[in-house]
């Protein structure tokens, strides 16, 4: 029996379209398509498939416009915030195209043998489950790579962005992929079960909650099937007293509240140490409220609206809390639906949810440190582990710091953000595996060892 997704726009309220969920014959024919498509994709010459990422970056340029209205109407992202997430999907597209032959090529090993050597085969189709936060950019940083590698793919998108996801397919057949390359499964998340126990998926990526994390790493585990995982994150961003405050607090506030700070690896914990403690605060404060806030399709926007509703009562939720164990609003805090007031949150500890959490929206969590040495440990302090950030001129002490960052990233003047050419995943509750650069087109081949003796 098919189900229907309602896309409703989180800044009007008004429905955007409803969409029926595919029957299980439908899911089953898409499958079976892919794994038809598989046998010929993975043998089709691998500057053919580059040639089509290639084309597959131009289109989403040629059609930019489009494709950000959609993400603003679904989620209700800035519109200029809009059109940068598709020009880097472009971007990833074409990074994989010029660098994918290089990074699969067959790996030499000298041994005793005549020949010796690792060649790397795609596996067949890959399942990606896939948030709203980012709805394009999550998808093509995981497709360019593993397209490139010769596998296919089936998305289960967020149901709150089934336009976009249908532009994506739109963006891949617009390029000429064959169709079984990449197709949408309109499924609800009840459904995930029974797809990773197909024998025609092979592995899966999610990026999402923890919560979904665990349940699609317990079905995959129990059908050993290999998993990546992009979860949540809880990233502090450090400030030594050397920091150049007006050099990097406009990066800082970006860092929190870009995407009107639905971001994994937004920094969400700021920890402070004392001597600079009041001058933060002032010149953070003032940029906070030099933010535009209004109608996320109007360029001007800094930030808007929530995605929905009920993760704008979530925070709500999380800062009352805080704000009962001992926390003090500093700046905003009001919430009205889909909406919440660009906020700063001060004397935040440890076992409040504003520092034990992630807190997915507009809030700044700031911490007093008494010194560096406290500064780390307190943003060690987290179950979480995507990243860390770290403002200060002393370059050669910040370098000493590297070995106790235990996350999967560490940014000295500079916020944390995925980039192609570079691996991005987390540690602990923040997930497992890497996307991007090869790390990313490594996790979905089989890396063969082969002898000849
Ligand atoms: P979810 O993790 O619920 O949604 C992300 C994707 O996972 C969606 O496609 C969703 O499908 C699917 N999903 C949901 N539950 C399960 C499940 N039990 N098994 C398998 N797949 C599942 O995120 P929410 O939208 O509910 O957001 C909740 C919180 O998750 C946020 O506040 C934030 O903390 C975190 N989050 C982190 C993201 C990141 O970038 N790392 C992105 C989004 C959220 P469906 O839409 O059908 O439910």
């Amino acid at each position: 029996m098919t189900k229907k997704i309602k896309s409703i726009n989180p800044y009007t309220g008004d429905p955007i379209k409803t969409y029926e969920t595919h029957t299980t014959q439908e899911v089953s024919s898409i499958l079976k398509t892919a794994d038809q498509t598989f046998s010929s994709w993975s043998t089709t010459p691998i500057n053919e498939r580059a040639e089509l990422m290639s084309r597959a970056g131009e289109v989403l340029l040629e059609n930019k416009k489009e494709y950000a209205e959609m993400i603003t109407a679904e989620m209700g992202k800035p519109i200029t915030q809009s059109i940068a997430e598709i020009e880097k999907c472009a971007w990833v597209c074409e990074f994989y195209a010029v660098n994918a032959a290089q990074f699969l090529a067959d790996a030499m090993i000298e041994t005793e043998a005549s020949e010796s050597f690792i060649s790397y085969d795609p596996l067949g189709c890959i399942l990606a489950v896939m948030p709203w936060n980012y709805p394009f950019w999550q998808v093509f940083r995981f497709a360019a790579p593993s397209l490139m590698a010769g596998n296919v793919a089936v998305l289960k998108h967020a149901s709150n962005v089934i336009g976009s996801a249908l532009l994506i397919t739109d963006v891949f057949k617009k390029a000429g992929f064959p169709e079984g390359c990449f197709q949408n499964l309109l499924v609800g998340h009840e459904e995930i079960e029974d797809l990773l126990e197909d024998d025609i998926i092979k592995a899966a990526t999610l990026t999402g909650s923890e919560k979904a994390g665990v349940s699609i790493a317990a079905t995959s585990g129990k059908n050993l099937k290999k998993t990546v995982l992009e979860l949540g994150g809880n990233n502090a961003c450090v400030v030594w007293k050397d920091a150049n405050l007006d050099k990097h607090i406009e990066t800082m506030v970006k860092a929190r509240m870009q995407n009107t700070g639905q971001s994994c690896i937004a920094a969400k914990r700021f920890i402070v140490v004392e001597e600079i403690y009041e001058e933060f605060l002032e010149k953070f404060t003032e940029q906070v409220n030099a933010l535009k806030i209004g109608d996320p399709q109007d360029k001007e926007t800094d930030i808007s609206v929530m995605a929905r509703e009920d993760l704008a009562r979530e925070v709500k939720k999380q800062i009352t809390e805080s704000i009962d164990q001992g926390a003090k609003v500093l700046l905003g805090n009001t919430q009205n639906k889909t909406y919440y007031e660009p906020t700063i949150l001060v004397d935040v500890k440890p076992g409040m949810p504003a520092f034990d959490e992630e807190v997915f929206g507009p809030v700044a969590a700031i911490i007093k440190a008494k010194n560096e040495t406290e500064s780390l440990e307190l943003a060690a302090n987290s179950r979480f582990g995507l990243g860390t950030m770290l403002f200060t001129e002393n370059i050669e002490k910040a370098k000493k710091s590297i070995s106790k960052i235990e996350d999967g990233a560490f940014f000295i003047n500079e916020m944390v953000k995925s980039d192609p050419r570079l691996p991005f995943g987390g540690t602990k509750a923040s997930g497992y595996g890497r996307e991007l650069s090869k790390d990313g087109i490594m996790e979905f081949v089989n890396a063969k060892t082969v002898y000849i003796s």
